[in-house]
């Protein structure tokens, strides 16, 4: 159990992720979590958490779907790897190839390409990019822009397209060809008496002028989460995607979809495309493509972009790219499961039923002189906290607000995910509406705890 002793100064284990993450040491006094059932973990030493963030953002089936561990141990049991090199594949990495194009209904997509993971995901797009690009013979035509305080993976070129300082600084990244424009937070960036229209029209032209100041001709794509996620939830302000949209179209350059986060319902609707009428050239997908039972991510790709890629036409070759576990067959077969069983519970429309619960139980604590914002949209939401309900009115970092709130969630038996005064929660996509009146009732006492701390 964390220390919480120490006042103001308070530093949980949470402290530390950014710089910690994916390294093990007992030093951390890491919380070692031992077994899941439905929307609780379980530590080693038999204590049970209601986990908010769905692992990261991902067991969008909660912790024990009998049906996913049957579908991984027949997969085992009969082929538990080959590759999908050259013309050999797997029927599990087949089938997940038509379920997926079949479930994506925001535009037609012609391919499929499986990675492990939304970074490989994220990277396979620049590569797609490219190859497509010189494909049609403009070479030049290299830059992506992303959005500040994106989120996008933490391998060398995601990492690069992330917009989060953290992530850059001590890496020499990003890499030259990345630009970043503004992030669409209207509560911390829009002007006095802005409104959120003017805000988003202020956006895109700032992304236009970028695009006009660097040469429309050497920007290749655009990348964008629908909500942003690990940036602090920040969902787009009105009419931001349709005018961003509209000057990516006005420049030839590709619009590519991060839903790394939001596809399979966590919106409530089944992708973050179709509630913010997104029609991307690009996506990727990982997470709760399998309710990360097992590693799995995808791009799909626009049949414009796969006819170029595939056309005999094409004097570059084979698109020579691709992992061992491309296409795994277990992953595979697992995600076939999970998309089945997002049809079956109707998944995206249960999540629009029950996250007006969620979304109006949680914005009812707006009122706390500590919270600057609570923001979000069907089962995700984010809680700054601030000083005087002011963006700018940040609280001293070494007083640990975030961690602080985290640990007394912990304490009360829930994970919560804390980045800074940022709190993140985006629970399985099954929970029930007890285990929300349950969520909702441990961030109450959390955040009373945490107020008194303040005032302290
Ligand atoms: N894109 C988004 C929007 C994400 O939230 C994440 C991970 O949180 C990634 C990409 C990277 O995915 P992975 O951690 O599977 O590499």
């Amino acid at each position: 159990t964390p220390e919480l002793k120490d006042g103001k100064g308070f530093k949980g284990h949470d402290m530390l992720a950014p710089f910690t993450a994916g390294w093990q040491s007992n030093d951390l006094h890491p919380l070692v979590i031992e077994k899941s059932e439905g929307c609780y973990v379980y530590d080693i030493n038999g204590n049970k958490f209601l986990d908010s963030l769905a692992g990261l953002w991902c067991t969008a089936l909660g912790g024990n779907e009998p049906r996913l561990v049957a579908a991984a141990t027949k997969q085992l049991d009969t082929l538990p790897f080959y590759h999908s090199f050259w013309n050999r594949t797997t029927k599990p990495s087949l089938d997940l190839a038509k379920d997926i194009l079949e479930i994506f209904t925001a535009r037609k997509m012609g391919k499929v390409f499986f990675t492990n993971s939304g970074s490989e995901a994220n990277d396979t797009q620049v590569k797609l990019v490219w190859y497509y690009n010189n494909a049609l013979g403009r070479p030049n035509k290299k830059k992506f822009i992303a959005r500040a305080k994106s989120y996008h993976g933490s391998t060398l070129i995601s990492a690069s397209l992330s917009g989060l300082p953290a992530l850059h600084q001590k890496f020499d990244l990003p890499a030259p060809f990345v630009l970043h424009t503004d992030c669409p937070h209207y509560w911390r960036f829009h002007l006095p008496g802005e409104t959120e229209e003017e805000f988003s029209t202020r956006l895109a032209k700032n992304l236009e002028n970028l695009i006009l100041k660097e040469g429309p001709e050497t920007i290749a794509a655009f990348i964008a989460e629908p909500v942003m996620g690990a940036g602090g939830v920040i969902p787009p302000p009105a009419t931001y995607f349709e005018k961003v949209q509209a000057v990516v179209k006005k420049y030839d350059i590709l619009f590519i979809a991060d839903e790394v986060i939001c596809a399979f319902g966590r919106l409530g609707t089944m992708f973050g495309c179709d509630k913010y009428n997104i029609t991307p050239d690009l996506v990727s997908v990982a997470k709760a493509l399998s309710s990360a039972y097992m590693p799995i991510g995808a791009v799909l790709v626009s049949p414009e972009i796969s006819e170029v890629i595939h056309s005999q036409s094409n004097k570059l070759g084979s698109f020579s790219h691709g992992f061992t576990y491309s296409g795994h067959p277990v992953s595979c077969a697992v995600a076939v499961e999970a998309l089945k069983l997002y049809k079956e519970k109707n998944i995206a429309e249960y999540v629009k039923s029950v996250s007006p619960k969620f979304q109006n139980g949680l914005k009812a604590f707006s009122d706390s002189p500590i919270i600057g914002e609570i923001r979000g949209t069907g089962l995700i939401l984010g809680t700054e906290f601030t000083d005087n309900k002011s963006p700018n009115d940040l609280f001293p970092p070494e007083w640990g607000i975030g961690a602080y709130f985290g640990a007394q969630c912990e304490k009360r038996g829930m994970l919560v995910r804390v980045a800074g005064d940022n709190i993140m929660m985006s629970p399985p996509l099954i929970i029930t509406p007890e285990e929300i009146d349950e969520l909702i009732s441990i961030y109450g006492d959390a955040l009373r705890a945490t107020e008194e701390r303040v005032k302290e």
